[in-house]
């Protein structure tokens, strides 16, 4: 019994000693939004949690710093975001707050693997992506990188490098957890290239323009967006016009996004043979963490599959 009790008691006491030890020493890193805070949760796992700026179904687009978001940017040791396009609201807080923080900007790092904004056609300009004004320095690409998981494997990369640089005890551990991530990653990547095939080539409409990269990586058939502005109803002719898109472009299935009503969806389809879905490129209802990068990408690829398939296949 008491052989059995002293590694325990060991186990338990030097836990209690270590653990603050450990939780103090481990870089206080601060991340824009979910997805990539997952992927940051899940280089970081056995070292320490990151912390999530925009959560739950808040949007990085005219997001508000709060008090505690500005007091964790000014500890942090890290700050991981996508760019001034996406988190406009972090722009002039990390020339002030966060200048002592190292950063990551994914659209600096993966600049060679940027996409160019659609305009042209079907493609409805954003109206709520904040333009490179004047500096000159961001292209007008399209800031929803996230949703190819051979980007999420870079992105990976990217953060198990700094963090191994501003953590050197702990590179090791980053480095291993990278390496088991990048696998899942590329087998989610496969997954979703089989699952997604059959639907490849039926045309479907976005609410914005968030999927590019989604469909790059599954040679997707998206054919067009309809900007809204989630903040207003759109008009009588406005949707007149919608209709007549949805029409000419024979379009199977019109996704909207969590944060739309339902009914507007539905008014917008009358009288065309369209279906709808919803499609959500945050996982606005997912909970922060490692897993719900798996979980955002898994439900994106079910919720498309299910709209194209549409009623008939069902
Ligand atoms: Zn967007």
């Amino acid at each position: 019994m008491r052989k059995k009790i002293l590694p325990l008691l060991c186990t338990f006491l030097c836990g209690s000693l270590l653990l603050p030890a450990i939780v103090w020493s481990a870089p206080r890193v601060v991340v824009s939004i979910k997805p990539i805070h997952a992927l940051v949760a899940g280089v970081m796992q056995g070292v320490g949690e990151p912390q999530l700026l925009v959560k739950g179904g808040a949007s990085p687009h005219g997001y508000v710093l709060r008090p505690s978001d500005a007091r964790a940017l000014s500890r942090a040791d890290l700050i991981v975001w996508v760019g001034p396009q996406l988190e406009s609201f972090l722009k002039k807080p990390l020339a002030t707050l966060g200048k002592r923080a190292r950063q990551l900007q994914l659209t600096k790092v993966l600049a060679d693997r940027l996409l160019p904004l659609r305009k042209s056609g079907s493609w409805e300009e954003h109206q709520h992506h904040e333009r490179a004004d004047g500096d000159g320095e961001h292209g007008e690409f399209n800031p929803h990188l996230w949703l190819d998981p051979r980007l999420a494997e870079q992105i990976v990369a990217k953060t198990a490098a700094i963090l191994g640089e501003i953590d050197p005890v702990h590179r090791p551990q980053y480095q291993q957890n990278a390496t088991r991530l990048q696998a899942r990653l590329a087998a989610l990547h496969a997954r979703l290239k089989a699952k997604l095939a059959p639907v490849k080539h039926i045309p479907f409409i976005v609410f914005h323009d968030a999927y590019q990269y989604f469909e790059a990586a599954y040679g997707l058939n998206a054919i067009g967006s309809i900007s809204i502005d989630p903040e207003r109803k759109p008009g009588a002719r406005r949707i007149r016009q919608m209709r007549q898109k949805i029409k000419q472009l024979n379009v199977r299935c019109v996704f909207s996004e969590p944060q739309f009503e339902p009914r507007l969806l539905a008014t917008i389809i009358e009288g065309t043979d369209a279906g709808t879905g919803v499609l959500d490129p945050l996982g606005a209802d997912l909970p922060a963490g490692p897993e719900s990068y798996f979980q955002l990408l898994n439900a994106l690829a079910d919720n498309l599959l299910a709209g194209l398939r549409g009623p008939a296949a069902s």
